[in-house]
């Protein structure tokens, strides 16, 4: 039975992840995200991008060029997403309706994505069907899939096994290696050491964004720490305190809402991406936010909220979103008026994650940042740990599945490089068992 892998989007560039995996004459596709710098530059320039069909957004380069399996579309008999980050989900409502076959994912993965579509109002004719993480489920006589249990910035992430008669497909895309991950399990690395010991691996797709990153990701429990001391090793006395993160990072938000706590300030969480992502664990009982945070996401609610803590800065911690410097973020809109809330001299503001380097990001907090030193905000950044495996994470995991063929993904050219140079080194051959593909491009195997 042949095997073919089609890296259809993701691998060119970082973002809008879809990759699909043909075994014979039936196909599976693996994630259908959005490029959410593509959409935010296409709404700087032209205003909003609700309007577009999924055809112009594909022109924009926001979501995955499907047109490139569209040969395959009638034997698609799957859609497996691995979590729940708008890069890996948020195409979903565009793309899978055309492909009459259920929407797979872990509890949580599939909850966000249903937060989604009901907010954009969208309806899909597609089953949804729920996966626990380290569970196989039966596609066809030659297809089975596991999720396997992983660590990365949100809950209940998957490596994605296909199994197939000649062997597996593994899909890591995203992930890390944290041993002390704060919520949620750690990596099922003994799934991994049998995969290895199998010997039956015949691809591993594994992501590059921190390709370039040497050494190990540290854990987020040194983020935690990170977190702690600013808190509380910090005179706050009379201040306000704002952290913001990204909304899908639960774990930091669980350390933010302790601290606030500890340091005797009422809780508030900000903003309608925040309310989605923390819906989502709450509602599914992974979390209960709501017992110890107020959590508010938009209207009137919000602005009246804001003026009380404007009023009794010194009695809150505030969580919210910003952390980007996005337009249309909480912390934009106080920055630029359009929410009752100044900023004063001496108040604290986290940046509780890193700045996506990528130039509208870095612009977007320049300007943010910029309007904070103006009013004399006490800034700490990159109080933070990444969500992604650096080189030699990525090295370690490598070494334990032992892959035939190893296609590097979510990266650009540099990122993707860096990580097959480090598997040179390990044995591999570019070109022959290493394989830096572009969008739509295939493999055989
Ligand atoms: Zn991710």
């Amino acid at each position: 039975m042949d095997i073919e892998v089609c890296a259809v989007s993701g691998y060119s560039d970082v973002g809008r992840n879809m990759t699909a995996v043909r075994v014979g004459d039936e196909v599976v596709i693996l994630d259908m995200g959005v490029s959410i710098q593509a959409i935010s530059t296409y709404e700087k320039e032209e205003g909003s991008t609700k309007m577009l069909s999924a055809q112009e957004l594909m022109d924009i380069r926001a979501i995955p060029d499907d047109r490139k399996i569209e040969d395959w579309k009638h034997m698609v008999k799957a859609i497996i997403l691995g979590h729940g980050h708008y890069d890996h989900i948020a195409a979903v409502q565009f793309l899978a309706e055309k492909y009459k076959c259920p929407i797979m994912g872990s509890p949580y993965t599939l909850q966000v994505l249903k937060s989604i579509l009901k907010d954009d109002n969208i309806k899909l004719s597609n089953k949804f069907v729920s996966v626990e993480l380290d569970d196989t489920i039966k596609i066809s006589d030659n297809i089975k899939i596991e999720l396997i249990s992983m660590s990365h910035s949100t809950l209940q992430c998957a490596m994605i096994a296909v199994h197939t008669p000649n062997g597996i497909v593994l899909y890591a895309n995203d992930f890390k290696f944290d041993n002390d991950p704060v919520l949620g399990d750690k990596p099922n690395y003994k799934r991994l050491q049998e995969i290895g010991k199998e010997g039956n691996l015949i691809a591993l797709v594994v992501e590059c964004i921190n390709g370039l990153v040497e050494g190990k990701t540290p854990s987020e429990k040194v983020a935690r720490e990170l977190l702690k001391e600013v808190l509380l090793e910090t005179d706050s006395k009379g201040k306000a305190i704002f952290v913001t993160t990204f909304a899908s990072n639960i774990a930091r938000i669980k350390s933010a809402i302790e601290f606030g706590k500890k340091l005797g300030r009422k809780v508030v969480i900000l903003g309608r991406s925040m309310v989605k992502y923390n819906e989502s664990a709450e509602h599914l009982s992974l979390v209960k936010f709501s017992r110890d945070a107020e959590i508010i996401g938009y209207g009137g609610q919000r602005k009246r909220k804001l003026k009380e803590i404007d009023e009794k800065r010194e009695k809150y911690l505030v969580i919210t979103t910003g952390s980007q410097g996005e337009p249309g973020s909480v912390l934009d809109k106080i920055v630029n008026k359009q929410l009752p809330f100044n900023f004063r001299e001496g108040d604290i503001i986290v940046f509780s994650c890193r700045t996506i380097p990528v130039p509208m990001n870095i612009a977007n907090r320049d300007n943010l940042e910029n309007s904070l030193k103006s009013a004399k905000v006490r800034i700490f950044t990159n109080v933070h740990s990444s969500g992604h495996a650096s080189l030699e994470d990525i090295r370690d995991f490598i070494t334990m599945v032992k892959p035939m063929h190893i296609i590097p993904s979510q990266g650009n050219m540099a990122m993707e490089s860096s990580v097959a140079k480090m598997a040179e080194g390990l044995g591999y051959k570019l070109g022959e068992n290493i394989h830096i593909v572009s969008d739509g491009q295939r493999l055989k195997f």
